[in-house]
């Protein structure tokens, strides 16, 4: 029985010289350069982490932020505050539930980043937002010194970074940010809004022709996060 156990599984001292054979032949291999060490999974992982996102990486933040919006009935606009590579501001739109026109969900992040750095000036901070900003948001985003603005989608009706005004060439105040980039995501930032838009429009509609309520269409049927 011994002998049969031994011929086809090998005894433990057998399996135990294997080991040591294939642990000093793979260390042999590696220092001769013809083998890469192995990477433990625990490294492997931090170097995912510690990868560096891009701008598309954050904008996708901003939208998981703007898709929170639309589950409350929101306009879907998110918006997320970077600080030296990590998220400091996560908002979304919040005017309904505030019953505030000011509850933007830049200015919601721009309170929460300088709260959360102490200071009004956030010179060192990205923001990223779904849509092109508004008025009250691009004075706001100008104001507390924001690095770079990212935005994802135009807003040909209310957006004043360049749709309907063009922010950098505004004297003093265009200082501000230093840098803008627009079109982030644009298409996946569009579509949520219109989206929106489409299913508000279905359901007045339903509404009518029930004769169970008079709600008004929507005053912007799209890309406003003024509406
Ligand atoms: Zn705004």
């Amino acid at each position: 029985m011994r002998a049969w156990y031994e011929r086809n599984t090998g005894n433990r001292r057998t399996i135990c010289y294997n080991n040591l054979w294939h642990s000093s032949h793979v260390y042999n291999l590696v220092r001769s350069g013809r083998k890469q060490p192995y990477k433990p999974l625990t490294a492997c992982a931090v170097l995912f982490f510690m990868k560096e996102k891009t701008p598309e990486d954050y904008m996708r933040l901003a939208l998981s932020e703007a898709k929170k919006a639309r589950d409350i009935d929101e306009v879907p606009v998110g918006a997320i505050i970077v600080h030296q590579g990590k998220i400091i501001a996560r908002a979304h739109n919040l005017r309904e539930k505030n019953q505030q026109a000011s509850a933007h969900a830049e200015l919601l992040a721009i309170q929460k980043a300088s709260k959360k750095l102490g200071t009004w000036c956030l010179n060192e901070c990205d923001l990223y937002v779904t849509l092109e900003p508004c008025m009250m948001c691009s004075g706001a985003i100008s104001l507390s010194r924001i690095h770079h603005l990212y935005y994802g989608t135009d807003d040909p009706k209310g957006g004043a970074v360049i749709s309907r005004m063009d922010l950098k060439t505004i004297p003093h105040i265009g200082a501000y940010p230093r840098a803008i980039t627009g079109g982030i995501l644009k298409e996946d930032c569009a579509y949520i809004l219109s989206d929106f838009f489409r299913e508000k429009r279905e359901k007045t509609k339903r509404k009518k022709n029930t004769g169970t309520t008079d709600i008004p269409e929507p005053a912007n049927d799209e890309h406003a996060s003024c509406m």
